[in-house]
């Protein structure tokens, strides 16, 4: 199912808007992020596209057309909480046919039918054989899997997910991510996805909707986000980066009273330039490429990188630069060092 969001608003208080003007598209079998920091919207716009939210103006269509009139109980959503809700009482099997089982009379399946479809969705969600068992006796990863495949019972033309793998340690929220892309891939429900955690969004989603205070700051692919971040929210969103507050004049962009060696001209003015901690290089002095100097503060392990924090000696906050594991392995670093930082690219705005 496609779903068109045309100029969504709503306030909860006159203290301020919770969805300001959301205009966005998702296509047919699309995985969409929403993604943006705690408080900027996300629940709210998931909750409207339910309808569990009554905007204050703007419409949702779905396959063209306006569900505005349209109950909750008749959108065909397939919906997930953070806590997944599951009733505590009931089997894992009488979980996942619930949606089903208090459909009406007249388009409820029967008994066996309902059970049947349940069983196959454990298959689906690969927890087969845990049928009988009771929420307390699973895993918090065990449970949500149950959560989702109750959703999908329905047979929902889209799949709604509000930070579905919050509550879980950061193992098995990996491991989840990648099993909800496959599951995803072969059934094809069109699929929003919340979360606050920019690598999962970029990691799962076709494309990622970065939302701040009630805004659409940016709807993209992973890669476009990350290559051309349309604000500077963005650009600070999506971690580890540089900001440098300059004012260029005559193709010279001057930070803190100093010439700053850039690899492209500055337009002029006044700009921030954002510049991530790979695009910083660390030199040691007296090498043949300008940069800032200062001196390492700080050396920290982080997966197949190493981060260095270098203190500028024109002052300001620290610098962040990223270094190859294997380089840093031919050549360490260590606190104390003197340090050259060369700025490799940068956005400006
Ligand atoms: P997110 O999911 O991105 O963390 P929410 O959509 O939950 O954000 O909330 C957006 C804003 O709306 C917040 O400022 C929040 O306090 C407010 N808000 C959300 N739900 C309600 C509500 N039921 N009543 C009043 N304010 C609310
Ligand atoms: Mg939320």
């Amino acid at each position: 199912m496609r779903i068109d969001i045309c100029n969504l608003s709503k306030a909860f208080d006159s203290a301020g808007r919770a969805l300001n003007g959301i205009d966005m598209s998702i296509a047919d079998g699309e995985l969409v992020a929403l993604l943006g920091p705690s408080g900027s919207g996300k629940t709210t716009l998931l909750r409207a596209i339910a309808g569990l939210e009554t905007p204050d103006s703007g419409e949702i269509l779905f396959d063209g057309e306006n569900v505005a009139s349209r109950d909750v109980r008749d959108r065909n959503v397939g919906f997930v909480f953070q806590s997944y809700a599951l009733f505590k009482t009931m089997t894992v099997q009488e979980n996942v046919g619930f949606g089903l089982s208090v459909r009406p009379r007249a388009t409820r399946p029967p008994k066996a039918e309902i059970a049947a479809r349940a069983r196959e969705l454990l298959r689906l969600v690969q927890l087969d054989g845990l049928e009988d068992r009771t929420p307390a006796q699973l895993s918090g990863g065990q449970r949500q899997r149950v959560a989702l495949a109750r959703a999908l019972a329905i047979d929902p033309g889209v799949l709604l997910l509000d930070e579905p793998f919050g509550a879980l340690d950061a193992k098995v929220r990996k491991e989840l991510r990648g099993w909800l892309r496959d599951l995803h891939d072969r059934t094809g429900h069109t699929t929003v996805f919340v979360t606050h955690d920019q690598e999962e969004a970029l990691e799962l989603a076709d494309r990622v909707a970065v939302i701040n205070r009630g805004r659409l700051e940016q709807i993209a692919t992973p890669a476009e986000l990350y290559g051309a971040p349309a604000t500077p929210f963005i650009c600070e969103f999506l971690g580890s980066v540089n900001a440098f507050d300059v004012t260029a004049e005559g193709g010279r962009a001057l930070w803190r009273g100093h010439a700053l060696p850039l690899p492209a001209p500055c337009p002029a003015g006044a700009a921030r330039l954002f510049v991530r901690a790979h695009e910083l290089a660390a030199l040691r002095p007296g090498s043949a490429q300008p940069g800032i100097p200062g001196s390492v503060e700080g050396v920290r392990l982080s997966g197949s990188h190493v981060r260095l924090d270098i203190r500028a000696a024109w002052g300001g906050p620290l610098l962040e630069a990223e270094v190859p594991i294997l380089d840093f392995d031919s050549h360490p670093w260590k606190r104390g060092d003197a340090a050259v930082a060369a700025i490799l690219a940068f956005r400006a705005f």
